[in-house]
């Protein structure tokens, strides 16, 4: 994840500056009423990259469920910051705390964002690592590792379906150096939709953030599949409020670096497989 207390410093700023013209700063998204969005998503806290859209298509009244593959077991322990403001951890803190936590960070976020319904998948989280033993990014090295149980990952989310057909699906990554969990349910989710899993109609989008930058990374293959849909930058504001960092803002224990980054790059991207582009 990025940094999010950076960004939550930031919007202190800027939602004071725009909060006067913030109407016409709206995301122009067009999506039709009733949208039912399922997110698939890898880790809690994944949602903030697309922190805008969510909370403009749930002010419009959109159903969004989410469903996460870990509980985030596997991620940072940050406690608070040392008498020299630099960010701390407890290591001490065991991962099925640091999961507690998790879930608890969670649903009061999502609860922000107005999405009342998400599922944890129950997956590892765990640090992939090659035969050498050095941090992976190789999604079929992963797959092969069995590090998650696809299939039932695949029958979980199928049951889902069950009682929640979604119109809109959205997973996330299409950068070949992000996290492999990410690759990994991007995968899962784009295997689904091809195999009309989610039913007929149900499109697919990816979410990223930063883009702008990750559009400049993209393979041939990529590129000839993915197109942009469309981007918002989330320093703007939304019907709702500060959008993106009122919810972020939970994330306490995954709150660090702030200080390291002083980039704040804060769009919001969404990508669409080109054969299946229809406006909404
Ligand atoms: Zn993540």
């Amino acid at each position: 994840m990025r940094n999010l207390y950076m960004y939550t410093m930031l919007l202190v700023f800027t939602a004071s500056l725009f909060s006067l013209s913030s109407c016409s700063r709206h995301p122009k998204q067009r999506v039709k009423p009733h949208e039912n969005v399922l997110l698939l998503l890898a880790h809690p806290d994944d949602e903030t990259m697309i922190g805008t859209f969510l909370s403009t298509w749930s002010h419009r009244g959109h159903n969004i469920s989410a469903i996460y593959v870990t509980a985030g077991e596997g991620g940072k322990k940050y406690i608070g910051l040392d008498a020299q403001g630099t960010p701390t951890f407890d290591d001490t803190l065991s991962q099925s705390k640091l999961a507690r936590i998790r879930k608890n960070e969670l649903s009061r976020a999502l609860k922000e964002y107005g999405i009342k319904s998400y599922t944890i998948l129950g997956q590892a989280d765990r640090p992939f690592r090659d035969s050498q033993g050095r941090p992976s990014r190789d999604l079929h090295a992963f797959l092969h590792s069995n590090t998650w149980d696809l299939q039932k990952m695949k029958d979980q989310i199928v049951k889902h379906l069950q009682n929640y057909a979604p119109t809109i699906v959205v997973s996330m990554s299409l950068d070949q150096d992000v996290h492999v969990h990410h690759k990994s349910i991007r995968y899962l989710a784009q295997k689904m939709w091809e195999e009309k899993q989610f039913g007929p109609r149900a499109r697919l989008f990816l979410a990223i953030d930063e883009g702008e930058r990750i559009k400049k990374k993209l393979g041939e293959e990529e590129k000839s599949i993915w197109k942009t849909y469309k981007s918002v930058d989330s320093r703007g504001d939304t019907a709702i409020g500060s959008p993106v960092l009122g919810p972020a803002r939970h994330y306490r224990s995954q709150l660090t670096g702030y200080k390291m980054n002083p980039d704040p790059t804060t769009v919001e991207t969404l990508y669409i497989p080109k054969k299946a582009l229809r406006q909404f």
